[in-house]
């Protein structure tokens, strides 16, 4: 086998074996964080992207919330990137962080799509986009410290955070952000899953933004803790949004059979996907990782990571 050849064949492997890989574990019994360091280093030390500056966009939020069904839809973007017909066939299957080999295992922590995608922006830079999937118990008491703790994590570690809720933002959800450390953040994307108020507050960024500007006003007569979660969220992110999603249709919400096939999924949805998926990564808003002022490239990822869980962990 020539040299090229082994290498097509390689990357076909690759291609083939790509998979949502356990980043970070937390363990509940003892409250620990865990950082799979080879793991990561596996991911964001191959040769091609190392020494790229790092586009991370996670998202976060409790099991069983559709965060994996976003997710796979964002795969098929960043897979067909030059397609218009990114969204996929119509009887096809979905795969990607849905992927039931048995490697998904309900465990709260990070995980990461093991193919680091290059992508050329329309400013000539070519940067390396990684997908993350922060995901825990966010609802049970016991764990809220923990899952406060993981969604600092990734959102430190990430460009571009999606916040996703059920339905509404609660107070609890609000408190989750409190424990962010302010300077790293940039984009903070709250997405209202099953929005059922269309009529005061359209689907979309436009009805996001102005539902996101009553729930995160700051009142006189607000209780001082409430006004305080608000201060703090403003003060933590330089770009704060809101995208309001119809509800997916009975057969995705409740048929044990669904394979995530777009014919199965209703048309109010897929409408609102396919505006959504390209506001967080088409080429033009791909948001570069900055820590302290500077890029980061997916070497330095590596490190900080490794420092942000020393914190956590102290
Ligand atoms: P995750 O645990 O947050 O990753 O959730 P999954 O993506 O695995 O989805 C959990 C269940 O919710 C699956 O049965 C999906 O078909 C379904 N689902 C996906 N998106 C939505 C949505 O926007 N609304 C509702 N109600 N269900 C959804
Ligand atoms: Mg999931």
């Amino acid at each position: 086998m020539s040299p090229e050849e082994e290498k097509a064949l390689l990357s076909e492997e690759d291609a083939l074996s790509a998979r949502p890989v356990q980043i970070v574990v937390a363990h509940e019994d003892d409250h620990a964080f865990e950082l799979d360091e080879a793991a990561l280093e596996r991911i964001l030390l191959q040769e091609h992207v190392r020494d790229l500056n790092v586009v991370v966009v996670s998202v976060a939020g409790a099991f069983r919330k559709g965060k994996s069904f976003l997710l796979d839809f964002m795969l098929r973007f960043m897979y067909n990137q030059t397609s218009c017909s990114w969204l996929g066939g119509h009887e096809e299957p979905l795969t990607g962080f849905t992927w039931r080999g048995g490697c998904e295992r309900e465990t709260t922590g990070i995980l990461a799509w093991s193919d680091v995608f290059v992508v050329d922006k329309p400013d000539g830079s070519r940067v390396a986009v990684l997908l993350i999937d922060t995901q825990g118990a966010f609802d049970s008491q016991s764990t809220i410290k923990d899952c406060a703790t993981l969604f600092a994590l990734s959102t430190m570690t990430s460009s571009v955070q999606v916040y996703n809720l059920s339905q509404n933002v609660q107070e609890d959800d609000l408190q989750h952000l409190q424990v962010c450390v302010c300077v790293h953040a940039r984009t903070l994307m709250f997405l209202i899953r099953d929005w059922s108020y269309p009529y005061e507050h359209p689907y979309g960024l436009d009805g996001g933004k102005s539902f996101l500007e009553k729930r995160l006003q700051v009142k006189q007569n607000q209780h001082e803790e409430l006004q305080n979660v608000r201060k703090h969220i403003h003060s933590c992110f330089s770009n704060i949004g809101c995208f309001l999603l119809p509800h997916p249709g009975l057969k995705v919400a409740t048929n044990p059979n669904f394979d995530g096939r777009l014919t199965d999924i209703d048309d109010d949805f897929k409408t609102e996907l396919v505006n959504l998926v390209p506001i967080l990564l088409s080429p033009k808003n791909l948001v570069e990782k900055e820590i302290g002022g500077s890029k980061v490239t997916c070497r330095d990822l590596v490190q900080y990571f490794k420092a942000y869980m020393k914190i956590y962990q102290g």
